[in-house]
């Protein structure tokens, strides 16, 4: 489907003359009288939403997962630009436990103002039907004929006035339909992960506010998966209160302070440490953990060193400058050697965020099968508004997908197993790699280790429990654990062991 689209807008884009400009301007002022948009200065909408987490699905292959935002609430002011959402969420944490109401965090709004010229929160403005309609009339926007799935649409594109850091401008597509409304805006955002990532909506069901038209339904897409859907229950043209609205509640309030909240526009964005100084400290000959100073926020890899060559366990967490980081540190502690693998504990986002950076290297990713679809897509897409490493080697990504539940690496001097954790709810295709001679295993995500004297919980930590059963379950026999992430802030090189895992659960 994205591609799809993909083509469509080149197509646009290779008719921009004069005659087209002038369909545009005629286009774009009939939407606009058709949607109540002449004289529309700010609106006001509310109803109930959910919002998808980018990049973190269960499953590589299946929707970006949803938590609901209800009392859903926008307001944008277009002569500003700016825009405030606010919402409520009620959901289990993702370490587990009970539900817990969410209302005034920086996860439950959103406050986009003139100075935030990042396009991932200026296009929650532009994209809208009514921002769409405003950016095309004053940007110089063409429109061609296309049919879609059947259906005949006015497209209409125009480029924003930001710069991607690329220096290309943001392109911006939107469909108007038969009626004069506008159906689906697209357009396209730089992302670590994802590259040139589309991000489209879909408006439906629209209904009439004594001439405002509004869509009943919202859908978001990024990178293929809805990061955003809302039923929408009522709008206002040039609310009178639109002051109140815009204004985040006083500091000190709950939540208050106005910072730019990130979600859902930075939803997925991994954690990017702006000057990341790793350094590795050697566990067995040829066996590195490759952590990073300050400690706060790392995520550990593992270097091996086989006969003639370097694996590397999660090899691009975080961002494309973590990746780097690793990849220097890993060649300085074991010299003369070429990377050959590159490990990843499972395909999410946090832990994928630099995983460009290791395909630009040439390394090949190693992951179950579930995961390979997903990558190679991921790396294969263009990477225009921001051209990183990847894009700047023009190199093809290796991703190799193993199937069945382990991959074991071998040589003469070295034995390296690389298992998939069973029964896991966090992540389909979780790996766990573990060096049976040195007794040491390294894994992601399962569980964080409570601080010493903490009670057995009760349920226990799922994650956990699971961690246990696998080690059992594949008769592992290890000394020394390694989590990616640290187990303890002060000193991320902190290691555990089954013994310790066990009584966490209360098991002997
Ligand atoms: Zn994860």
């Amino acid at each position: 489907m994205a591609k799809v689209w993909i083509a469509a807008l080149a197509l646009v884009g290779a008719v921009a003359s004069t005659a087209a400009a002038q369909d545009a301007k005629t286009v774009i002022s009939s939407a606009s009288r058709a949607m109540g948009v002449d004289g529309l200065n700010s609106i006001h909408y509310y109803g109930v939403g959910a919002i998808g987490n980018l990049g973190q699905n269960n499953n590589a292959n299946q929707p970006w997962p949803l938590t609901a935002a209800n009392d859903y609430v926008r307001a944008i002011d277009f002569a500003q630009p700016a825009s405030r959402a606010t919402w409520a969420t009620y959901a289990i944490p993702v370490t587990g436990g009970a539900a817990a109401l969410a209302q005034g965090t920086p996860q439950t709004q959103q406050l986009i103002t003139p100075q935030n010229t990042a396009w991932g929160q200026q296009l929650e403005i532009w994209i809208t039907p009514w921002g769409f309609l405003k950016g095309a009339a004053a940007n110089s926007a063409t429109v061609r004929p296309q049919t879609v799935n059947g259906k005949r649409y006015q497209a209409v594109t125009f480029n924003a006035p930001l710069k991607s850091p690329g220096g290309q401008p943001y392109r911006v597509v939107g469909y108007i339909n038969g009626d004069n409304m506008v159906e689906r805006v697209q357009t396209w955002l730089e992302h670590p992960i994802f590259g040139d990532m589309l991000v489209e909506a879909d408006y439906l069901n629209y209904r009439d506010n004594y001439g405002l038209k509004y869509p009943a339904r919202i859908i978001q897409k990024r990178a293929g998966w809805p990061t955003f859907e809302a039923f929408i229950l009522g709008a206002h043209a040039n609310p009178a209160n639109l002051q109140a609205l815009m204004t985040p509640p006083a500091a000190g309030g709950r939540g208050g302070g106005g910072a730019a909240a990130g979600a859902p526009a930075a939803a997925g964005q991994a954690g990017a440490p702006a000057a990341p100084a790793a350094y590795s400290e050697q566990l067995a000959p040829g066996v590195f953990r490759i952590g990073q100073k300050p400690a706060a926020g790392t995520y550990s890899a593992l270097a091996i060193e086989f006969a003639d060559h370097i694996l590397l366990y999660e090899p691009g967490p975080q961002s494309l400058a973590r990746a780097e980081a690793i990849i220097a540190e890993a060649r300085r502690a074991i010299p003369n050697k070429p990377i050959r693998y590159g490990v990843i504990s499972h395909h999410h986002a946090d832990h994928t965020g630099g995983i460009a950076a290791v395909a630009a290297e040439g390394i090949t990713i190693v992951t179950p099968e579930v995961n390979r679809a997903y990558l190679v897509n991921a790396l294969s897409a263009p990477r225009t508004l921001a051209p990183d490493a990847l894009a700047k080697s023009k190199r093809k990504p290796l991703v190799e997908g193993f199937k069945g539940d382990r991959r074991v690496f071998q040589d003469a001097t070295r034995t390296f197993e690389v298992h998939v954790v069973q029964g896991l709810p966090h992540a389909d295709g979780n790996v766990i790699g573990y060096l049976p001679k040195e007794r040491i295993l390294i894994y992601a995500d399962m569980f964080n280790l409570p601080p010493a004297g903490t009670p057995v919980p009760n349920p226990p930590v799922v994650g956990s429990g699971v961690f246990a059963d696998n080690i059992e379950r594949l008769k592992l026999n290890v000394d020394r654990i390694i989590s990616v992430h640290a187990l303890d802030q002060q000193n991320d090189g902190r290691m555990t062991s089954v013994k310790e895992i066990r009584a966490s659960l209360g098991r002997k």
